[in-house]
């Protein structure tokens, strides 16, 4: 249930063929639950909300079928959320899993190869119904033991969307998020911080992994990563971080002008400690400022101190090291 209207029409054609359907919806740091929450309250339906975190991880690094546009692992993705529904299925007793894919909606991810592999990898075969395009495919294993009526379920396909919206109407379903985006794993700037991550510290730590959706973030010259808050909620968001801080990590934030918090998970060296204090200096408003920019400095296992740093400062000067 991704609370998308194909979905939300799955489980009213469902509905009136007679079974008795459950939601189940996915969560991560890539992509929230929330769309699908608020579908399956106003479709009346109980939900299923599975953390999907350490599934999807493991997928970005190792994607069996490659990834799609950006860093967004959609074929296995797909397949591996419909298994897990399999689990549920066979722990809850269900007869079935459904989705509400469309045959050649999506061309790389809805045309008939691609629906064939989700079925292998998921390892459901026959027990796999796409309601809204069941007449086009071969009966599942419900249809062909009368458990559900084919005759009910629909014969949709191709990219147009009259019939969908159509039946929206006839179902009286009105709100639904459109078709496409809310998965980070799909923008290139996000996949950016994601890569970056990858790269040094590596996705283990959960963390820092939920941490990616919040400010900016650079790479210095020592190898030290550095997030940026954008604006005082992040700022907040980095600064509350201090109860949870771990072995070498620093939160810097200006304390006598307005300016960003930096939260450093894993300081390498002083040279970089100096640099993340210029960044800090270089994105504060110190243009009505008399004298110097105090910074507070939170290190992890030692006392809190103070800085004061001489000005002005470039953002040139951070340029290349930006992530994003
Ligand atoms: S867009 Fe994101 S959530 Fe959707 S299948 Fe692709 S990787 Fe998974």
């Amino acid at each position: 249930m991704s609370g998308g209207l194909d979905s939300q029409l799955a489980v009213r054609v469902l509905q009136r063929a007679g079974a008795h359907v459950e939601a189940v919806t996915f969560e991560t740091p890539f992509f929230s639950a929330d769309a699908g929450r608020k579908a399956a309250a106003a479709l009346g339906v109980k939900l299923h909300v599975v953390d999907f975190t350490d599934d999807e991880i493991s997928l970005i690094e190792n994607p069996p079928h490659g990834f799609g546009g950006a860093m967004n692992p959609c074929i296995d993705c797909h397949a591996l959320m419909i298994r897990r529904a399999g689990e549920l299925m066979a722990r809850l007793g269900f007869d079935f899993v459904a989705t509400g894919e469309v045959q050649g909606q999506r061309p790389m991810s809805q045309n008939r190869q691609s629906l064939g592999i989700v079925e292998k990898v998921s390892g459901l075969k026959g027990r796999l119904v796409r309601p809204l395009s069941a007449r086009l495919l071969e009966p599942t294993v419900p249809e062909l033991e009368g458990r559900l009526d084919r005759e009910q379920l629909l014969d949709l396909s191709g990219r147009g969307r009259e019939r969908q919206i159509a039946l929206a109407a006839e179902f009286g379903i009105v709100d639904y998020p459109s078709p496409a985006g809310g998965c980070k794993l799909t923008e290139e700037g996000f996949c950016r911080k994601l890569r970056d991550l990858m790269d040094h510290e590596g996705l283990g730590d959960r963390r820092l992994v939920h941490l990616l959706t919040v400010g900016r973030r650079f790479r210095l010259a020592g190898g030290t990563g550095v997030a940026l808050g954008r604006d005082r909620i992040e700022n907040q968001v980095l600064k509350e971080l201090d109860r949870i801080k771990s072995e070498g990590s620093v939160i810097l934030s200006p304390v006598n002008v307005p300016g960003p918090t930096a939260f450093i998970p894993s300081l390498k060296g002083e040279a970089d400690f100096a640099l993340a204090t210029e960044l800090v200096a270089a994105y504060s408003r110190y243009d009505r400022l008399e004298g110097e920019i105090v910074l507070s400095v939170r290190r992890a296992g030692a006392p809190d101190e103070r800085v004061t740093m001489p000005r002005p400062y470039s953002r040139e000067k951070f340029k290349a090291c930006q992530i994003c």
